[in-house]
């Protein structure tokens, strides 16, 4: 009987658990603000009419028939993020919304636009990594080059990028987005001793808001890092991560008075 009562309990937990947390379809008065508005940037070009838009950035073809296309993945994990983001009601919107390829100088325009009318944005752009494969043990079928395991030389792991000096892309990146990162992915390795490095990348250096770039394991690893960048878990793991480093930091800027807000949307000393 107790048996029963307990499982009959469950089911009306669940049921209104259920029906509180989803505030998506009602009308409140006042949402939570949003201080801030990120843009994801998935800047590489995804699967158009069967065949992948950009050149490079990809995987070989593993034993398993496993197969990073960098750009696709990529966008996924944009939708995923944004979805999340959506959900607890920041403001974001994805950069590039195609499924071409976008450059570099016109990721970089698109985004100091909206800067120029919006000075809450923050950038967060997602990739894959690889490294030289000269020393690689494996070739597929097309002559895609990768490394099988850590051991065989392969390079593992996720490197989070900020411009050089330091900005609010620092405030962010380390003392956010790189806790999160961590603790929502606990058995992946973190490049440069666990901190962030810096880069003159276009993406970073000609942005005028504050941005961050994630390289999210390596595409030219099989076992672990291709494996984890296929796994509905990790994927998961890694957008939570960012949505969850996200809140924190929105909720940071609460306190902050109008000036500073305005002052740390550039990307000036932190
Ligand atoms: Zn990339």
């Amino acid at each position: 009987m107790g048996i029963v009562i307990a499982f009959f309990a469950v089911i009306i937990t669940t049921i209104t658990t259920h029906v509180q947390k989803d505030d998506t379809f009602r009308h409140v008065d006042n949402l939570p603000k949003s201080n801030i508005h990120v843009v994801i940037l998935s800047g590489h070009g995804s699967i158009l009419n069967n065949e992948y838009q950009t050149a490079g950035k990809q995987s070989p073809t593993w034993p398993d028939s496993l197969k990073i296309y960098e750009g696709y993945s990529c966008k996924l994990l944009a939708l995923e993020l944004s979805k999340k983001l959506t959900y607890e009601h920041i403001d974001n919107t994805i950069i590039n919304n195609y499924s071409s390829d976008l450059s570099l100088f016109n990721r970089v325009e698109l985004i100091n636009k909206l800067f120029k009318t919006d000075n809450r944005l923050l950038m967060v752009s997602i990739h894959h990594n690889a490294q030289p494969v000269g020393n690689a043990d494996y070739v597929d079928f097309e002559g895609q080059k990768g490394f099988t395991t850590i051991a065989k030389g392969g390079a593992s792991g996720i490197e989070v990028y900020t411009s050089p000096g330091l900005t609010e892309s620092d405030n962010f990146a380390d003392n956010y987005l790189m806790p999160q990162l961590k603790g929502y992915l606990t058995d992946i390795s973190f490049r440069n001793n666990g901190k962030s490095k810096e880069a003159g990348f276009y993406v970073l250096s000609k942005t005028t808001c504050p941005a961050v770039l994630i390289e999210f394991n390596f595409m030219t690893t099989w076992r672990p890092d291709c494996l984890q960048i296929a796994d509905p878990f990790y994927r998961n793991a890694f957008t939570s991560a960012i949505c969850t480093a996200i809140i924190i930091y929105n909720e940071s800027k609460n306190t902050t008075n109008d000036k500073d807000i305005a002052y740390n949307r550039n990307k000036r000393a932190a």
